[in-house]
């Protein structure tokens, strides 16, 4: 059975490699993999401090998500020989005055409702976790079953294990279309040369996010061929983030996820063990690609506000990209119909969500006929669950 995958973002290339190493023919379909917003993202996997109000129903994909990382990031590297970044750290969450704390506080209470591991710790004790915290704060509370990875070199160790286990690589084409053919669905791509090329497969994947610049519509406008009364309403949320690096003077964080709230403003400090810090992000809905300058302006202000000792590093990157975000914040992620499926829309949580969307996806296609006996899916989902993320919600 063949499965054509559009789009080797991290959604993309997490499809691909379950679906290849669950023994189906993969092809992935990309003119430029791995450099839209996974190539931006800080890679929290965060399924405690980035639950927000109303988001209950993400809950179905994103704790089991967290659960299954660890386990798939060392098959991942295994399989692979190259590390993914990954990190079990714990997020500490800080309030730079008392209405922070207050927000901070309620929040916390909330995401103990629904379960999620967080608890107040205080300001003392934070600086003992992290001594790199600004003197004056005015509280903290501590998620230790956060974790992290390092997005990019995610993405690389998926791009060596689809090559090196699979001998897949990506096929540098644009999908411009998805129609009906004699045997299941074809794929119309565009090369960089200009030539198109048709592509059969028995079940094909839309995993298109926004694209590098952001494109507003999503696969829904910028793929012919799907359904007429489809909606896929996918729009760019653009964000800024910074990298930088210690001076050979500066002290280092200690090692946890530092995530604040600084005169109501959400800024994330996340330290790397190889010296890399990141700090981000905005959100942005105003259609500019481009770095924002009153963006870095103010996570640089807000960053050393909490964390003064930044103002020793190096900055090295500045990036800036969509994320992929639907009317409710929550994924579209299910079947279109026969021969096709949607994996997009995964907003601040792609990351994360990745490797629950290609259990999720699998499960969808189903076992590959005659392979005895079924490989353990990546993360254990509860198909009841699923129903908030149908792709013809918006239809
Ligand atoms: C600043 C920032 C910080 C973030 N931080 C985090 C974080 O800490 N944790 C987290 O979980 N998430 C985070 N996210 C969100 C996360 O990056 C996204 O949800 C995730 O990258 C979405 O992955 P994707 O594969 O769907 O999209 P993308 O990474 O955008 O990949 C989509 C791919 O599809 C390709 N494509 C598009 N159209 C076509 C076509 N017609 N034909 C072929 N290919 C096509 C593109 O070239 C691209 O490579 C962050 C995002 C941003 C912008």
């Amino acid at each position: 059975m063949h499965c054509a995958v559009i789009g080797a973002g991290i959604v993309g290339l997490s499809i691909g490699w379950e679906l290849a190493r669950s023994g189906y023919r993969v092809t992935l379909i990309d003119p430029e993999p791995a450099t839209g917003a996974t190539h931006a993202a800080a890679g929290m996997l965060a399924a405690v401090t980035e639950f927000h109000y109303q988001e209950q129903g993400l809950l179905g994909l994103s704790v089991p998500a967290a659960d299954a990382w660890p386990r798939w990031a060392r098959e991942l590297e295994a399989a692979s020989g190259r590390p993914t970044g990954f990190e079990a750290c714990g997020t500490l969450v800080v309030a730079a005055d008392g209405a922070d704390r207050a927000d901070l506080s309620a929040l916390a209470e909330a995401q103990r409702t629904v379960g999620l591991g967080i608890g107040e710790l205080g300001t003392a004790a934070a600086r003992e976790v992290e001594p790199l915290l600004a003197p004056r704060l005015a509280g903290a509370f501590r998620a230790p079953g956060d974790a992290r990875t390092d997005p990019r070199r995610t993405a690389a160790a998926l791009l060596a294990a689809l090559e090196l286990e699979s001998g897949v690589s990506v096929n540098r084409r644009r999908a411009t279309g998805v129609v009906a053919g004699a045997h299941g669905p074809v794929v119309q791509t565009l090369g960089p040369d200009g030539a198109r090329e048709d592509l059969e497969a028995d079940e094909v994947i839309l995993a298109t996010g926004t694209g590098r610049t952001g494109e507003r519509g999503g696969a829904g406008e910028r793929i012919s061929g799907l359904p007429a009364s489809l909606r896929l309403p996918v729009r760019p949320v653009f964000g800024d983030v910074l990298r930088m690096r210690p001076t050979a003077t500066a002290p280092r964080p200690a090692g946890s996820t530092v995530r604040a709230l600084v005169s109501g403003q959400r800024v994330y400090i996340l330290p790397r063990r190889d010296g890399e810090v990141v700090v981000g992000a905005t959100e942005r809905e105003d259609d500019q690609p481009g770095i924002s300058v009153e963006g870095v302006h103010r996570l640089l202000r807000d960053a050393l506000r909490v964390m003064p000792a930044l103002a020793h590093y190096e900055l090295v990157d500045l990036t800036a990209r969509a994320r992929p975000s639907t009317p409710d914040h929550l994924p579209l992620l299910g079947r279109i119909g026969p021969g096709l499926l949607a994996a997009t829309g995964f907003h601040r949580h792609g990351v994360l969500l990745s490797v629950a969307a290609a259990a999720t996806i699998r499960g969808l296609i189903g076992p590959v006929p005659g392979a005895t006996p079924p490989r353990p899916p990546p993360a254990s989902l509860d198909p009841t669950r699923l129903a908030p993320f149908d792709p013809w919600r918006f239809s």
